[in-house]
């Protein structure tokens, strides 16, 4: 499948055959909170809250479709990434995934670093004062403007994806009388999707120079002689929604042999390893992500061991995840419209949004999980379907799930696990309003990325 390159990823395993659903959930009213936010509850008269309010009570203040984001989570997360790793490392929020001025601030706060890949996210970064020197600059085709902006705004580093890009930022830093601290991006040939990876020479994908060919060495050969830039270290990203820790632990093998290799070529030892982002998250019950104390324990060992194997320093470890911290802090709450039971097949129940705020599932055959929320139900489960209300019969949410047959139009749904490219990939197709973000923390709810208007598209059509 060649859109498995996708950095917002597919999910290999989770292509079932059409009809291909697992049994009901015993308690259809119970909320799993591997899925759920953590301070996602159910009252004793049904309703669910988050942050101390009710959905019914927020679904009236600020309308639906609408993502309502769990700070409290969020921070916890983002803490957790931030301990586990220690002093020894840094962890990089993935900007792409969901980014926002009070995201930035929370990050900021926590005492993490963040990844932008577009002038546009760096804007933003910049706006709410993360400090630059702790902003990395990722992508395949950075634009001479964006370049600029960078070293000018003083980014800590840019991390380099091709021999074009190695000479056009060497130069730029040159012609500002910079020298910019740069790592060189490679692909180490490991492609890695859920439960599985696997282990090839080379890689066919846009991003990175591959190590295979001694391409990787020349690039380090031609950075370390340009002046305007700071070789620090290389950077490796293999894929999204992983839970398997093989696939790193290659493509740090591989990382590790040409440090070793720059060694013993230029005498000189790169103080930097980025080993990137894509660890798993639960959509559904049946998913089992590992903690980040896990991972950081996993990953440092790997490093820790093929750097002695080579006689090499161990070097400083940088992350970036960012579907870990913020996919499971945000749930997206939809009204029921439409409901179409077809006999013998499932029930279509259509909602206020669709592909234009949820585009995984349409692009990568995603699997989410979804709950009545609005209220408790003793009612069959029924084997459903959730859809938006796109000119699209792709226009699927959640492809198979068990709703209460009871369900009626104006209930409220819920789909857990949508912190991650779903804002961050909305569209406004139909012309759809792109839905708010609101922050729930501690009985307060403020929005924090507001609804878009028809004033807001109209403005963009000049007519
Ligand atoms: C997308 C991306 C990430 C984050 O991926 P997640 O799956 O959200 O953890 C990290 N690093 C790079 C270079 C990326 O492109």
């Amino acid at each position: 499948m060649s859109r498995s390159a996708h950095p917002a990823g597919p999910r290999h395993a989770d292509v079932l055959p059409e009809g291909h659903y697992s049994a009901p959930p015993a308690d259809l009213n119970a909320l799993d909170p591997k899925v759920w936010a953590q301070t996602v509850t159910r009252t004793p008269d049904g309703v669910v809250t988050v942050g101390g309010r009710e959905v019914t009570e927020l679904a009236e203040e600020f309308g639906t479709p609408a993502y309502f984001l769990d700070e409290t989570d969020f921070r916890a997360r983002a803490r957790a990434w931030r301990t586990a790793f220690g002093h020894d490392a840094d962890v990089f929020y993935a900007g792409k995934a969901f980014l926002s001025r009070a995201v930035v601030r929370w990050l900021h706060e926590e005492g993490l670093n963040l990844d932008v890949c577009s002038g546009g996210e760096l804007a933003t970064a910049l706006s709410a004062g993360m400090p630059a020197d702790r902003i990395a600059f990722h992508g395949n085709n950075k634009s001479t403007d964006e370049i600029t902006k960078a070293i000018e705004s003083g980014v800590g580093r840019i991390v380099l994806d091709s021999f074009q890009e190695i000479v056009r930022v060497a130069h730029i830093a040159e012609s500002l009388g910079k020298r910019q601290r740069v790592q060189i991006r490679v692909t180490v040939g490991v492609e890695a999707h859920t439960h599985e990876f696997i282990a090839t020479a080379h890689e066919d994908q846009k991003f990175g120079i591959a190590l295979a060919d001694g391409q990787a060495a020349e690039a380090v050969r031609r950075a370390l002689a340009l002046d305007g830039l700071e070789l620090v270290g290389i950077h490796s990203h293999i894929g999204s929604q992983i839970f398997d820790m093989a696939g790193f632990e290659v493509a740090a093998r591989r990382v590790v042999k040409l440090l070793a290799e720059v060694r013993d070529e230029h005498g000189v030892e790169l103080p930097e390893i980025d080993l990137g982002g894509g660890l798993g998250i639960a959509y559904t019950s049946e998913d089992d992500p590992r903690e980040p104390h896990e991972i950081a324990k996993a990953l440092s060992e790997i490093v820790t061991r093929e750097c002695e194997a080579a006689r090499l320093g161990t070097p400083r470890i940088s992350v970036e995840p960012g579907r870990a911290i913020v996919g499971p802090t945000a749930f997206t709450l939809y009204e029921v419209g439409t409901i179409k039971p077809l006999d013998g097949l499932r029930t279509y129940v259509s909602v206020d949004g669709g592909m234009s705020d949820n585009i995984r599932t349409a692009l990568y055959d995603a699997e989410y999980s979804v709950a009545l929320v609005s209220r408790a139900s003793d009612a069959e489960p029924m084997l459903a379907r959730v859809v938006g209300k796109h000119c699209e019969s792709g226009d699927i949410v959640v492809r198979d799930a068990f709703l209460p047959a009871d369900l009626a139009p104006g209930d409220l749904i819920a789909v857990p696990a949508t912190g991650a490219y779903c804002r961050s990939m909305a569209s406004n197709y139909n012309h759809a309003l792109r839905p708010p973000v609101v922050a729930v923390r501690d009985g307060e709810a403020r929005t924090i990325v507001r609804r878009e208007t028809e004033e807001d598209l109209l403005r963009l059509d000049v007519g």
